[in-house]
């Protein structure tokens, strides 16, 4: 079940609701299920690194969803990252999203939105599903109707795999496709450096071309010692225990995964790895100072968009 960690707040402009983007910290992959979707297991942490979305009701009885998608004016000392385009039809997760939204409250209105775009696409960070859930919350205040957590939540993983989770806003370990949710405590504001390669990786593209018979095997405790390490402050530990199955055939399909990957390692950072299916890359840092460092000496080596940002931590605790 999720809870409504970020709400959506009404301005002149419509219900505003920031989208945050995700690193998974850890996702093992147990293998293809029958309906073509593959069982994993993945420790998923929210950023402060977001898209916008203003969701505003339309008066008249429409069945039109309007999206405009802008991108957002880089922060001093970061490229805007180079996204592949985002569509504004019913192609993009937001007018999905809202259809789906419409039809189960039974809404005759319309609506008109704006996102404004900052998590690169095709990234493995979860852009288009963090959209797709900021768009039901956003879409519930605008229209004035409320489905209720079970319900918004079944919507949630009808539109997407990761749409559940970062309707949660939480830190979460998730199972089965990813839609099943276990809230877990990870601390506040750790550092990332987040790096997007000038390749863009398909989820598809690299699930197929991952080999289920020849994964490595986990141990059993792993993914627990690392949210222990993690909590800890224990980079070290944590970049021992950290583990993405799908970083191999990404790094086949796009070298400059591997490129990437080794200059964090040069750069000095203990805990690093691809994020979901790719291709931006993460390190994880003791200090926002050390952050920025890493972030200017990447940025020097040309090797895409760099971005530092930290994690969004748990709302209530959990053990
Ligand atoms: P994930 O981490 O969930 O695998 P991703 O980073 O690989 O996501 P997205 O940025 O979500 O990928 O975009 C994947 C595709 O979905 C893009 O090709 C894009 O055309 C489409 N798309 C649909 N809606 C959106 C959206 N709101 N923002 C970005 N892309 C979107």
């Amino acid at each position: 079940m999720t809870r409504a960690a970020i709400k959506p707040r009404k301005t002149a402009r419509g219900w505003v609701l920031p989208a945050p983007a995700k690193l998974n910290f850890y996702l093992q992959v147990h293998g293809r299920r029958d309906d073509g979707f593959h069982e994993l297991t993945t420790l998923i942490a929210p950023l402060r690194l977001c898209d916008t979305i203003v969701v505003s009701a339309t008066d008249v009885a429409t069945a039109e969803i309007k999206l405009r998608v802008t991108p957002a004016l880089a922060p001093r000392g970061d490229a805007s990252p180079e996204h592949s385009p985002v569509p504004s039809d019913e192609r993009n997760l937001i007018v999905r999203a809202l259809r789906r939204l419409r039809e189960a409250a039974g809404v005759t209105r319309g609506a008109t939105v704006t996102l404004i775009k900052r998590i690169p696409s095709l990234a493995g960070m979860g852009g288009g599903s963090s959209d797709a859930a900021a768009a039901l919350r956003a879409g519930e205040a605008a229209w004035g109707v409320s489905l209720g957590q079970r319900k918004l939540h079944e919507l949630a993983s009808e539109i997407g795999s990761d749409v559940p989770v970062l309707l949660s806003g939480e830190p979460s370990v998730c199972r089965g496709r990813g839609e099943k949710i276990e809230p877990v405590h990870l601390p506040a504001g750790i550092p990332c450096v987040v790096v997007q390669p000038p390749a863009a990786l398909g989820a598809g593209q690299v699930y197929q071309s991952l080999d289920v018979t020849s994964l490595p095997r986990c141990s059993p405790e792993g993914l627990s010692e690392l949210v222990f390490a993690l909590r800890g402050g224990e980079l070290a530990a944590a970049g021992r225990l950290m583990l993405n199955h799908l970083q191999s055939p990404a790094e086949r399909l796009a070298p400059a995964v591997a490129a990437v990957a080794q200059a964090f390692t040069r750069a000095g950072v203990l805990a690093h790895q691809m994020t979901g299916s790719g291709a931006a890359y993460f390190g994880l840092c003791q200090s926002l100072r050390q952050a920025r460092c890493v972030a200017a000496k990447l940025r020097q080596q040309g090797l895409g968009w760099v971005n530092v940002t930290t994690t969004m931590g748990s709302s209530a605790s959990y053990s």
